[in-house]
């Protein structure tokens, strides 16, 4: 069974009403009525690959359908341009830096190129994250509301690199954070903004037990004995060895299979070191399962998160974690490492395991592997708190009441 209302056609606002209940889709639409009319960009710097495509992808025809037309924009830039802003992510987590001058007019260089190419004049303009944050200089006369949405945690940024952005950040109208621990003193306001998923896309919706099982055969995955998996990026901060060595430790005492599945962004030149370093740590255990999966995979992530027994995410900085909500709407328990957005969905002994280490990874791993009862109570608290706190409709309703905010503030 499938919860989608009717499958192969496009989803409305009124087939949430199922999963949140019709007063609020009532609500959303009575906010977005005020805003009749009104244009929104939201710009980033990948259509696919990564949270934040995942939520773009999702919320724009919501808020199409509302009558606030979005249109997506995404930043464009070469191979050096990535590689920077990949060294600005890694130095904003609080990594090592050793970035020249020259990063910065690169970083800025590609700005300029990409406001000469996107004309930003909508009445919301949204800029996802750092790559894209120094186009507010294409801002003229502030007739228009600029917002610099933040998915990252910055809370121990490196000086050189933030010290670099915060002056463009501070002539936004606003910042959103997704959590009030990851922000900076600024001087413009700060709202809290969680991430959210979409229960009905194909990468959260029911799925059929056949389907489920016909993904782990087709990857050779045996669904008679325990599986642990980590859905993600291949990036050395979602720690992709430490889960490997976490899971040798497990197979002394236990029997399991682990699986580390993911593909790789377009705005992260990394991916494919990292994958090798992953093999190279998996050696030929034939119980260790590497997949790379292109970014269509919607439906094999969410049949991987379905049928797994327990699942990882042991990030060693992370600014939400979208995987971890997707596990826990499937009513996985989640051990995961206790760092930034993880913080708020993954409740230590509530909803899933907080760890700090490999050896704690492996440690909660085995209790849970044996302890079902109380890994399937997790789960149900996992779904609810999701259901209850990162669903798509919320941030729908919470970007709606941010625009009128603005529309009513003295630069409107
Ligand atoms: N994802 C995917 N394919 C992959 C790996 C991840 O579609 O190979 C999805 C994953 O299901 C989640 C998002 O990409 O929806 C990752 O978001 P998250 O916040 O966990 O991490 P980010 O990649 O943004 O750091």
């Amino acid at each position: 069974m499938t919860t989608e209302a009717s499958p192969g056609r496009a989803l409305h606002l009124d087939d949430y009403a199922a999963v949140v209940g019709q007063p609020e889709v009532d609500e959303i639409r009575a906010i977005a009525h005020y805003l009749r009319g009104k244009r929104v960009q939201m710009v980033n710097s990948t259509a696919v690959g990564g949270g934040v495509a995942e939520i773009l992808a999702r919320l724009i025809p919501l808020m199409e359908e509302v009558g606030v037309p979005t249109r997506w924009e995404v930043m464009t830039g070469g191979s050096e341009f990535f590689a920077v802003t990949k060294a600005f992510h890694n130095a904003l987590h609080g990594a090592p830096y050793d970035g020249v001058k020259e990063w910065f007019d690169e970083f800025l260089a590609t700005n300029e190129e990409n406001q000469r190419r996107i004309k930003l004049d909508a009445d919301y303009v949204v800029i996802h994250d750092p790559q894209p944050v120094a186009m507010i200089r294409s801002r003229g006369v502030p007739r228009n509301h600029w917002i610099w949405r933040c998915h990252i945690d910055l809370s121990q940024p490196n000086p050189d690199v933030w010290s670099f952005l915060r002056p463009f950040v501070e002539r936004y109208d606003a910042s959103l954070f997704s959590s009030p621990e990851f922000t900076q003193g600024l001087s413009i306001p700060q709202y809290q903004f969680a991430p959210t998923i979409d229960p009905l896309a194909d990468k959260n919706k029911e799925l059929e037990p056949e389907y489920v099982q016909s993904v782990f055969d087709r990857f050779g995955i045996d669904t008679k004995r325990p599986i642990v998996t980590q859905i993600s990026r291949f990036d050395r901060l979602k720690d992709p060895v430490g889960v490997i060595k976490a899971y040798q430790i497990v197979r002394k005492y236990a029997d399991c299979q682990l699986v580390l599945a993911g593909g790789s962004a377009s705005d992260d030149p990394e991916g494919n070191a990292v994958l090798l370093e992953a093999r190279e740590a998996a050696g030929n255990d034939p119980d260790i399962h590497l997949l790379n999966l292109p970014p269509w995979s919607y439906l094999e992530i969410n049949a991987l998160q379905r049928g797994s027994t327990i699942m990882v995410q042991k990030s060693l900085r992370e600014g939400f974690g979208l995987t971890v909500t997707e596990a826990l709407w499937k009513k996985k328990p989640v051990i995961a490492g206790a760092v930034g957005g993880i913080l708020l969905q993954v409740l230590h002994k509530i909803t899933g395991m907080l760890v700090h280490s490999v050896e704690g990874c492996a440690y909660q791993i085995r209790y849970l592997l044996a302890n079902p009862e109380m890994a399937k109570r997790m789960g149900e608290n996992g779904h609810e708190h999701v259901k209850e706190n990162f669903l798509l409709t919320a941030n729908l309703k919470r970007y709606l009441i941010l625009f009128s905010i603005l529309s009513r503030s003295t630069k409107g």
